[in-house]
């Protein structure tokens, strides 16, 4: 099957409301974007899929949730107030700016064309900084974080402690990171505020290299789990160079994107280098004592480092087909069930009263347990279509007959094959199918 295009996944977002231009009626903020009804869904979605199979069903990683904005230290000892820079070039021409290390040609201006026109490259620091309190000044500067990883590292104490937990054990984190990126682009991959979903798992230093494997293939079957496919994911080794300074190994898990292939998440083996850095900077021990062998070291760490933003989006192209049935074109949207933002819809064949209180019944029957939706509007044949472009795995179609025989059409998104089912039943066939 195809990849569909850049602009049939931009124009399906946008016109579900997936995602919505942010700052809109204001002309719009360029490269941030709220995300509409479906889109929030399925952002949930994916985060609470991750939430899932990385604290939940696991005994040895357990949950945080740190401030955005942390004492400034912080990214002194991480390494972000001094390294956190990017190549930035701006054309004498057009004046538009870019990221000397992501060109085609470093030479030629890919928005104006012109050759040789660019400034001499700068570093620029990407953390946006912002003052605490009322006064604006040297004394309190203060940063959004860039990665949620650090609000992790600088607790690992606290976390150890309260959990009780021993090596090898983790701690995972989501939430909003902040990178004042120069070149954003491609809809919702790159932008300057986003979400992380972030795992920092720490190891006896001997055993680091075997976890690292292990969270490599673990990672990657979380997403072929949630139904990418396979031809559309690979795994990509660091080269040397391309190393960040505190990775000993990294593995980048890509997805096949519209415009080739690119990163999803990276998975680090981080060494012990950031409570080694820490633990420098703010004088507290953060070394661990190993009471089996009666030795105290710096744990290593193991780091996917996943974006939830960035997965919603390959979710939405992956899922993205356009086939023709009985010779008319329909989109569909194939979303796993757990990440699809509306799990059934329920539809009476008419507007009819009598239809639309039976709906009303079996809406109540579901909404309990799924997110689920009534549209009552428009030909039926148009609300399953909207439904298949929205991705809603099953359409509940109330019609005449229910009326005698109590039972309502499930009509299947893939197969589009229909059953039959009694209404008391319905329950039951939608838990055997979305589980919950
Ligand atoms: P790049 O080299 O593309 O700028 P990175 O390698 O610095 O990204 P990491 O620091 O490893 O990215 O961040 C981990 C994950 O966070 C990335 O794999 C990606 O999914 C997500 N991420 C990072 N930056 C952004 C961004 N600007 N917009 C959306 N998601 C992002």
């Amino acid at each position: 099957m195809a990849q569909p295009t850049f602009e049939q996944i931009v124009n399906l977002a946008k016109k579900r409301g997936f995602v919505f231009q942010a700052s809109e009626i204001y002309g719009g903020l360029r490269s941030a974007y709220d995300y509409g009804p479906l889109g929030a869904a399925l952002l949930r979605n994916v985060k609470d899929a991750w939430w899932r199979s990385m604290v939940q069903l696991r005994d040895d990683v357990v949950g945080l949730d740190s401030a955005v904005i942390q004492a400034p230290r912080v990214w002194e000892a991480s390494g972000h107030a001094a390294q956190f820079h990017d190549p930035l070039v701006e054309c004498t021409s057009c004046h538009s700016r870019h990221r000397l290390d992501k060109l085609d040609d470093p030479e030629r201006c890919p928005a104006c064309g012109l050759r040789g026109s660019f400034t001499e490259s700068r570093d620029f620091n990407l953390m946006f900084s912002t003052h605490m309190g009322p006064v604006a000044g040297e004394g309190n500067l203060v940063y959004l974080r860039p990665e949620t990883a650090q609000g992790i590292f600088i607790n690992f104490e606290n976390v150890r402690r309260v959990s009780r937990r021993k090596l090898p054990f983790g701690i995972a984190q989501l939430g909003k990171s902040f990178r004042n990126e120069i070149t954003p682009g491609q809809f919702v991959f790159r932008t300057r505020e986003f979400e992380q979903m972030e795992m920092e798992f720490f190891t006896r230093p001997e055993e680091a290299g075997q976890w690292f494997d292990y969270w490599v293939e673990e990672r990657r079957a979380w997403y072929l789990d949630l139904g990418m496919r396979a031809a559309n994911l690979r795994l990509r080794a660091h080269e040397g160079g391309e190393l960040a300074h505190y990775a000993a190994a990294t593995y980048d898990v890509e997805y096949r994107f519209p415009w080739g292939w690119d990163e999803l998440e990276g998975i680090a083996n981080r060494t012990d280098f950031d409570l080694r850095r820490h633990s420098e900077f703010s004088g507290k021990d953060l070394t661990y004592f190993d009471q089996a062998a009666g030795k105290r070291f710096f744990p290593h760490v193991i780091e996917p480092a996943a974006g939830a933003t960035r997965a919603a989006f390959a979710f939405l192209i992956d899922a993205y087909h356009q086939e023709i049935v009985r010779g008319s074109a329909r989109t569909v949207l194939r979303l796993d069930s757990r990440l699809a933002p509306v799990k059934a819809a329920v539809l009476p064949l008419s507007k009819k009263p009598d239809l639309v209180e039976v709906v009303e019944r079996v809406a109540g029957l579901l909404r309990p347990r799924w997110d689920i939706e009534v549209d009552v509007t428009q030909a039926i044949g148009r609300r399953y279509r909207r439904q298949d472009e929205i991705g809603t795995p099953y359409c509940v179609t109330v019609d005449f007959d229910t009326l005698d025989d109590q039972a309502v059409t499930v009509r299947d998104r893939d197969t589009m094959a229909q059953d039959r089912i009694g209404i008391d039943a319905l329950a039951g066939y939608m838990a055997d199918r979305l589980g919950g």
